[in-house]
């Protein structure tokens, strides 16, 4: 069965690669060339390939043509399919008598477009060197260290050929290392090569092997945001009425309560919001990582968005005797966001403040316009962070030495679905953090939004604010 994943070299020593492989030869003379393009071309024209070959530089085009058609009698039908060019260097390498590696790098992709839509099943190169000079060697370093990314898991093969005699050990080095694999044919017979046989057979399995991972590990991950999404909303629902039903038993709706009734139920109030608010932030994690958080903006006025999210934080800071201080700055406008994405970002920083202070202490909450931005500033007195520590805790899971050896409980997703959020609303967010002294964490949003509201997170976050 024809592997798919792999191209066929068609040279002795090693018949198949993987697609995108980027090998080099060295040859001692002509005829240790020719031992090893026949072949090799011969196999891309036969498996329907497109064939680009770049001629050595003392070699004539007509020339080259008779040689190659000692392997293959029907070259000329080949030719008049348009299945295989015959280039010189300079019409290949050079443009004006420059060489522009990434030109060229750009030219085997629009190559491979053009073969693939006109019905070959890829592209292979065969790239001859020798018109390289020492002069231009560090251009044409850099073009071969580049390819390996470009070609990669791309239907190219690209075979890059140097003379023996024209470059020196050190250029050698260089060019192995630029290359996935090395061929040396000298007086007829390979040089090196042969170990790479086994080793090949090797490269091919664990590709396969990794490809098979690849796609098993892409249908988990699917059933779990599938599994994911569901659960959450089937979660969400129950709890919603929970606290509904929770909040109108405590404001005494179907008849009174006494106090020690009260209390619990505000026990019942406060762990219900904690968990509706871990729910929201392992959903945001999903949409995160799959890149599909949605944002439904609406206009608030920020009294409104501050009163909103306190009433689910006072019981909270209640339950620590914790007292809020919360200054609005006069005439702030409305804000256009997504108020519950901006109100789990309050949540998050505020729960925070709370959770890393000690008993009886005080919060406070600031508001005001700063420039074209409103300015949130969340201030405690609580356990501080660490300097190292400024950046990282924006990572995802990231959570402080100290705070777990203190044994208090936590996810570490807040601060980065938090600064994703935040960023998304074209503001920043930031921390100044003294250890033992407390934490001021501060956020911006604009006034006025320039764009819509868009989701940069794709696997890892943005690490520094610069506001
Ligand atoms: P979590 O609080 O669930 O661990 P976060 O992402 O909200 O996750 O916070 C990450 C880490 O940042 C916390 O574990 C803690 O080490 C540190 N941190 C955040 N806010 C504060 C704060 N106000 N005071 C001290 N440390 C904090």
């Amino acid at each position: 069965m024809k592997n798919t994943n792999s191209g066929k070299l068609g040279l002795e020593v090693i018949n198949e690669v993987p697609w995108g492989t980027h090998l080099c030869f060295f040859y001692d003379s002509i005829n240790d060339y020719f031992d090893i393009l026949k072949p090799y071309i011969k196999a891309g024209l036969e498996n329907n390939e497109f064939c680009s070959w770049i001629i050595p530089k003392d070699l004539e085009t007509e020339k080259a043509f008779e040689i190659l058609q000692t392997a293959i009698p029907n070259l000329d039908c080949y030719q008049r399919k348009r299945q295989i060019e015959i280039l010189q260097y300079s019409e290949c390498y050079l443009n004006k008598g420059r060489f522009d590696g990434d030109a060229v790098i750009t030219n085997w992709g629009n190559k491979l477009d053009k073969a693939l839509s006109a019905g070959f099943d890829g592209l292979r190169v065969e790239g001859d060197l020798s018109w390289v000079g020492t002069n231009r060697w560090r251009p044409i370093k850099d073009y071969e260290s580049k390819i390996d990314n470009v070609i990669f898991n791309k239907k190219i093969l690209v075979v890059c050929s140097y003379p023996l005699k024209k470059i020196g050990a050190s250029e050698i080095i260089d060019v192995m290392g630029n290359h996935q694999f090395t061929l040396i044919r000298r007086n007829e017979k390979w040089i090196y090569a042969k170990s790479f046989v086994g080793m090949m057979d090797k490269l091919l399995e664990i590709q396969n092997h990794i490809r098979r991972e690849n796609i098993e590990l892409i249908k988990q991950d699917t059933l779990k945001t599938t599994f994911f999404h569901i659960s959450s909303h089937e979660l969400k629902t129950p709890l919603t009425s929970i606290k509904g039903y929770t909040q109108m038993l405590i404001k005494e709706q179907f008849g009174a309560i006494n106090e020690q009734q009260k209390k619990v139920l505000e026990v019942l109030k406060r762990n219900t919001d904690h968990l509706n608010h871990l729910i929201n932030n392992c959903l945001s994690l999903v949409q995160l990582q799959a890149g599909t958080m949605k944002f439904m903006v609406e206009k608030i006025p920020i009294k409104s968005l501050i009163e909103n999210t306190m009433d689910i934080m006072y019981p909270l800071a209640d339950s620590k005797k914790i007292r809020m201080n919360v200054q609005l700055a006069d005439g702030l406008p409305s804000l256009s966001i997504d108020v519950d994405k901006i109100k789990q970002v309050l949540i998050n920083i505020i729960g925070n403040a709370i959770k890393f202070s000690p008993e009886g202490v005080s919060i406070n909450i600031n508001v005001k316009k700063k420039n074209e931005y409103i300015l949130f500033e969340i201030q405690d007195f609580g356990l501080g962070i660490p300097k190292n520590e400024h950046e990282k805790i924006f990572d995802m899971f990231f959570r402080s030495e100290s705070i777990r050896n203190k044994n208090i409980k936590g996810t570490g997703l807040g601060l980065p679905i938090s600064k994703a959020i935040i960023d998304a609303h074209g503001g920043r967010i930031w921390v100044d953090s003294k250890i033992d002294k407390g934490s001021k964490f501060s956020f911006t949003l604009p006034i006025k939004p320039k764009k819509a509201l868009k989701i940069n997170f794709i696997k890892s976050l943005p690490k520094k604010s610069n506001f």
